[in-house]
């Protein structure tokens, strides 16, 4: 007799869910049952937050731009998709990054493993710290370890280890330019764990990457020694949604896109073994036996409110903040001579609009013909929302004089994009990692709801994969004990 399908419903066609759905598929498949999954996305294109727009010959990213290859998911799924031959390295003539310090742009040093410096000499070198400020990051040999497994912001953690300066002229700027957040409220245990471990196992941050160069060679360890610390695909990173929509619905998954979820009701058809009714904004409902929520906290929380208002109310305190991304395309010709290497990142302490910019045909090869040179802007995060109150003109002309002020780019732009992400990026404040568990708790009486996403154990992209990947996995085990 043929065994009817399972069905699973994931909500949310961002990176997570795409990662899930397939995930999904493969599992189930292993698994040896059969699955139907669908796929709902309120949006008319799939992808979330991953846009890729084709402009002319330009290629612009609207959200992501690159992932890091140290977390090995997102390489591992390329591979899977066919996309390994597309995946492009930062370009290795221009690796500088500069940071905005007092009146102008300095080098930061190299060796940086994303907010760390892991070489000494080039840090020395670079007069982004005073004497003094490096003379008490070096105090870190002998600040004993923290006791108590508390939780602890970033910006406490790193002026504990490092002192004020570092913290403020080289961690603070590059942690903003991944969270765009508050160092002060976010949760290193959330964030960066493994500066944790580092000072839990060696005392020292300056020890830990001296001694096991536990940071420094990741990529290479991971398998992946061409690498650079951050890869893209040729064609923009939108061309792994593509292959990933491909690979979904070749795999026999119903895709509904422009179908917004409004409800979601539980029943009880056995004791403890529940069935799900997914409710669309025109009244229909898809029936499931799981259903994996892969929508911004604030989205999942209006859906299992009705259910557990105690998760929700958790969800509730996942706070986001806003961004928007500007991207600027010139004649090559007309950018000074500060336009070099990566780009720059802007420390709050400076007061500036811009958090971060970067020389996007600069940094990868394929963004722009060699006519032109692309930039691309990054406003907004926590403390600096107030200029995307702005219209798009207004924003634009603010960042212009910010670039001009900063990098000497008085040049009209040929062409502007600018991409808004209205609560766009979730926020690991402290005890963010309790909150996870309480959720899981207060979701306890609904087996089969399950949430993946950002919102949760890791913002980037690879991290999504695997966080999608792995609630796949559960859900095939909550399947394989239902049957
Ligand atoms: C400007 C910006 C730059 C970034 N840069 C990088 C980077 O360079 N590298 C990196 O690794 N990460 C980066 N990130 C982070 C990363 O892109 C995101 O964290 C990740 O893409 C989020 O994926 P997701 O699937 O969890 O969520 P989303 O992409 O937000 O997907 C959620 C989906 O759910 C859908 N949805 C919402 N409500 C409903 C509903 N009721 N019914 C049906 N569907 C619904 C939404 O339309 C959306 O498509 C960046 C993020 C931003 C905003």
């Amino acid at each position: 007799m043929a065994v009817s399908p399972k069905q699973v419903v994931v909500v949310g066609g961002g990176i997570a869910g795409l990662a899930t759905a397939l995930a999904l598929q493969e599992r189930a498949a292993e698994a040896g049952f059969p699955l139907a999954c669908t796929l709902i996305e309120a949006e008319s294109e799939w992808g979330g937050k991953v846009v890729t727009h084709r402009v002319g010959e330009l290629i612009i990213e609207a959200g992501p731009d690159s992932f890091l290859s140290q977390k090995p998911w997102a390489l591992e799924l390329c591979g899977k998709l066919g996309l390994s031959g597309q995946l492009i390295n930062t370009n290795e003539f221009q690796k500088k990054t500069f940071v905005f310090s007092r009146g102008r742009l300095r080098e930061l040093p190299e060796g940086l493993v994303v907010i760390m410096p892991t070489k000494l000499g080039p840090l020395f070198r670079s007069g982004l710290l005073s004497w003094s400020g490096i003379a008490r990051m070096a105090l870190d040999l002998v600040i004993p370890a923290r006791r108590g497994a508390g939780d602890e912001s970033l910006a406490s953690f790193f002026r504990r280890r490092l002192g004020h300066e570092a913290f403020e002229r080289l961690v603070e700027p590059l942690m903003a330019g991944i969270y765009a957040g508050d160092a002060e409220q976010m949760s290193l245990r959330a964030t960066f764990p493994r500066f944790l471990d580092i000072e839990q196992q060696h005392g020292s941050l300056i020890r830990g990457m001296l001694a096991g160069r536990k940071l420094t060679r990741p990529a290479a360890r991971l398998g992946s020694p061409n690498r650079t610390m951050f890869v893209t695909l040729q064609n923009g990173l939108g061309e792994m949604v593509q292959a990933l929509v491909g690979r979904i619905a070749g795999a026999g998954a119903t895709l509904m896109p422009a179908r917004q979820v409004v409800a979601i009701r539980a029943r009880c058809d056995r004791p403890g073994v529940r069935t799900y009714d997914v409710v669309l904004e025109n009244g229909s409902a898809v029936s499931a036996e799981a259903v994996v929520l892969a929508t911004p906290a604030f989205v999942s929380a209006e859906l299992v409110r009705p259910l557990s208002p105690a998760s929700a109310r958790l969800l509730d305190t996942i706070p986001y903040v806003s961004t928007a991304t500007l991207s600027l395309a010139y004649d090559a010709g007309a950018l000074g001579s500060s336009v070099g290497g990566f780009g720059f990142v802007v420390p709050r302490t400076e007061g500036r609009d811009l958090i971060a910019a970067t020389w996007t045909s600069l940094k990868w090869a394929h963004r722009a013909p060699p006519r032109q040179a692309l930039i691309r802007c990054y406003v907004g995060g926590v403390g600096r929302e107030a200029i995307l109150k702005a219209d798009d003109e207004t924003l634009v002309r603010r960042v212009r004089a910010e670039l001009r002020s900063m990098a000497g780019i008085a040049a009209e732009p040929a062409y502007v994009e600018v991409n808004r992400w209205e609560r766009g990026m979730p926020q690991y404040t402290l005890g963010h990692l309790d909150r996870l568990e309480e959720i899981k708790v207060s979701l306890r009486n609904y087996k089969g709801l399950y949430l993946t996403g950002a919102a949760y154990r890791g913002v980037g992209i690879p991290d999504c994969i695997r966080d999608g990947s792995e609630t796949a996995a559960e859900v095939i085990r909550h399947l394989a004990s239902r049957q």
